[in-house]
């Protein structure tokens, strides 16, 4: 007697102590004894708890499937069960918990009180069910990207840090198929039907978009043409990114290709337009301008016919220098500017230029300094490099206001030549000067003054310098004036 004693006074320690709920059940479902454990989870006090019966602290959606168990405990089909089922709390929120039922049975086999735990598992559960709610708000938020990365009407690609393509859409495969239409291997840099826009020059491995991504590279509008057939070609504007994980290191890269063969081939159109036209124009510019030169040599003219001739003769030279920009700009578009090089003393050049600059200069009130040795000869084209210069000493004078200044020096470095050309002038805006050599782009500043010009000219003197295989650049700074610098090889005779 005295152990069962013992053994009551350690269970009832154990009840009191244990961190899970327990309690001794009735066969007809009253709670006869449960542990502070399981008060505490239901919000009850422990002796408002053992009034009721476990039918009344049941969620009503799980009582069926608990008292289903419970009939087939004591119909003697199992011993115990367990259950994942819902409680209502005191303060009518829902507890989840974790059920462990077993019958005890007295010695004739009749039942005499379920023994239940239950490990309070409500936090587990919500955790369950939030995650749940995440991956399923993940994978709509992946259909979504899923249907835009198809239907947008941009070629994309996802690169792997290996080069190897990981993702690609169906406007990326069209494009593909232009360039490699004997198949592609999935890695970046493969050689294919890709060229330059001159449509002429093969990309190199080095050059291609997907290889100079997987470098490390970001760019915006790289163009290209593809496919083998010139006349059957597309063009393609690329952009690429970067991909970071989350502590910053690169996984990769993405990549857009928009094809653009229409604007492309605009654009090709347009040119081709103003150098027939130009051409066209040249010839009878040429008659007017040899007619107004004979007349203005007769001496029997009234001197009011004279004076309206020479205005005449004065914009049919500058509609002549228009036509020949317009056509220089088409020839070198076509990479057709072919040099007659001879040498020439730079010197010579510079100071006729600055003679035909001076007049303007003067009526403006800009002065003009020439800063020269006394000969510098070097083997240039002598006509395009006269362009260079009357480019930008007209620009020079062009750009400055009255009392400005407009200095050209002219230098002998280790194995080149420099060509300075200077002024105090209005500068260029930080935003336009990496524009100014683009064919037709006029500053702001210049259109605002309304100072005539055509934003051809140093699109012009930019291709003679590189077809001199020369550099040219320029610093500026608004309201203080801009230096360009043009450097030429020294060529021996
Ligand atoms: P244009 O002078 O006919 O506009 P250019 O190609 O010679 O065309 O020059 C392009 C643009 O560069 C000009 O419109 C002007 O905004 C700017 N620019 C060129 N030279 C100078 C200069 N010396 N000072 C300030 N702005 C200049």
């Amino acid at each position: 007697m005295e152990g069962t004693s013992d053994s009551s006074a350690l269970w009832n320690l154990t009840l009191q102590h244990s961190p899970i709920g327990m309690a001794l059940v009735a066969p007809n479902g009253r709670l006869l004894k449960v542990n502070p454990a399981m008060a505490d989870m239901l919000g009850f006090a422990v002796e408002d708890l053992t009034k009721r019966g476990f039918q009344e602290i049941t969620h009503p959606d799980d009582l069926a499937e608990d008292l289903a168990l419970v009939t087939q405990t004591l119909a003697g089909e199992i011993d115990s069960y367990r259950l994942r089922k819902r409680y209502l709390h005191a303060e009518g929120y829902v507890v989840w918990g974790d059920l462990s039922v077993a019958l005890v049975r007295g010695q004739d086999g009749l039942p005499l009180h379920f023994i239940s735990q239950i490990l309070d598992v409500t936090e587990h559960q919500e955790q369950a069910e939030r995650l749940k709610a995440a991956h399923a708000d993940v994978e709509r938020e992946r259909q979504a990207l899923e249907a835009i990365f198809e239907t947008v009407g941009v070629g994309l690609l996802l690169i792997g840090q290996d080069g190897r393509y990981e993702r690609t859409n169906r406007r990326h495969q069209e494009a593909i198929r232009v360039a490699f239409p004997d198949g592609h291997a999935g890695e970046a840099g493969q050689l294919g039907h890709v060229y330059h826009l001159d449509g002429r020059t093969p990309m190199s491995r080095e050059e291609m978009p997907s290889y100079r991504a997987v470098q490390g590279e970001e760019f915006d509008d790289y163009s290209y043409w593809a496919g083998a057939d010139p006349r059957a070609r597309s063009a393609y504007s690329t952009s690429a990114r970067q991909v970071r994980n989350a502590s910053g290191e690169r996984i990769g890269a993405t990549l857009a290709y928009q094809e653009i063969t229409e604007l492309m081939r605009a654009v090709q159109v347009k040119d081709e337009f103003v150098a027939a036209v130009s051409h066209e124009l040249r010839t009878p510019l040429t008659t007017v301008l040899g007619y107004l030169e004979i007349l203005a040599g007769r001496g029997d003219l009234p001197a009011d016919v004279t004076r309206q001739l020479r205005v005449v003769q004065r914009n049919a030279a500058r509609l002549e220098s228009l036509v020949s920009d317009l056509l220089h700009v088409g020839r070198a578009g076509d990479g057709d500017l072919r040099l007659r090089p001879e040498p020439v003393d730079l010197v010579a050049l510079v100071r006729q230029a600055g003679e035909v600059a001076r007049p303007v200069a003067g009526a403006s009130g800009v002065s003009l300094t020439l800063d020269v040795p006394d000969r510098l000869v070097t083997v240039v084209d002598e006509q395009r490099i006269r362009q260079v210069l009357d480019n930008l000493l007209s620009n020079a004078v062009k750009y400055s206001e009255t009392n400005d200044s407009v200095t050209v020096v002219l230098r002998q470095t280790e194995g080149g030549v420099e060509l300075e050309v200077r002024d105090t002038g209005i500068g260029i805006a930080p935003d336009e000067v990496d524009q100014v050599f683009d064919r037709f782009f006029r500053g702001g500043d210049a259109l605002a003054k309304h100072i005539p010009g055509t934003g051809l000219g140093l699109d012009i003197v930019g291709s003679i310098v590189a077809a001199h295989e020369g550099t040219i650049s320029v610093e500026s700074e608004v309201g203080r004036g801009s230096t360009f610098l043009v450097t030429l090889p020294l060529l021996e005779a």
